[in-house]
């Protein structure tokens, strides 16, 4: 079994990045984020694609620890989700962008874990009926003659050696981190089995199967990269 991490290429300066990733994101929905006594305002950096936004979520509040656990139940309800779905500053539905200039690439990279594709890959991987990844459209401000897709990662898996209680951060308000940010081994026990998915409930990274990054490299997709991560055989 090989995994693979997705990343973007190497960009000598900022001006690169930019030019190869010229859409800059716009988020209109999100879930309050949390005062917690302890850790202050946070907000995760969780995505709720699948769910429909609703105006009146709006953007970035803060509520008080007992103010936002009391609606929980209430936004689960409208959002027809899972309380434990719901987690502080969530952002709702698909996601939003503003285009700076012509998009030339394959792959775009918005914030860390949000990566879109264009026509070619979306197809291709639509096509693969990949396991857990959903092809969620972006919605421009001005009308695109190139779609993009969001990879939006439904599989999970956790790292060899991470434990869910080793996550938590703060046990106020149940704060999550990602300890050993650079370890990727991936524990094949814990995999679900999707072609695409997250490791230790953070959102910020994303994982390939071998499947789909075969799928990726045969079409040379551009401004993607694959870097192998543990288990290697
Ligand atoms: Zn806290």
């Amino acid at each position: 079994m090989r995994f693979f991490k997705l990343e973007a290429p190497y960009y000598p300066t900022v001006r690169h990045a930019d030019r190869r990733n010229p859409v800059q994101q716009a988020v209109h929905s999100r879930i309050p984020g949390v005062d917690c006594p302890v850790c202050g305002r946070w907000s995760s950096s969780d995505r709720l694609r699948l769910v429909q936004p609703r105006a009146e979520f709006g953007e970035v509040r803060f509520l008080s620890l007992a103010e936002w656990r009391a609606q929980r139940p209430e936004w689960a309800h409208r959002l027809g989700v899972s309380e434990e779905a719901l987690t502080p500053g969530a952002e709702l539905g698909p996601p939003h962008a503003i285009r700076i200039s012509e998009v030339v690439e394959d792959v775009v990279h918005g914030v860390p874990g949000d990566i879109w594709v264009g026509s070619r890959g979306a197809e291709a991987f639509r096509h693969a009926q990949l396991r857990g990844c959903e092809l969620i459209p972006v919605e421009f401000d001005t009308p695109e003659r190139e779609s993009l897709c969001a990879l939006v990662p439904l599989g999970s898996a956790w790292r060899v050696g991470t434990r869910e209680r080793d996550t938590v951060q703060c046990d106020e308000c149940g704060r999550r981190g990602f300890p050993r940010p650079e370890y990727f081994e991936i524990d094949v026990t814990r995999w679900d089995g999707s072609d695409l998915f997250i490791v230790d409930r953070n959102p910020n990274i994303l994982f390939a199967s071998q499947r789909m990054r075969d799928i990726a490299v045969e079409l040379g997709l551009s401004n993607l990269e694959f870097r192998e991560v543990g288990p290697t055989r």
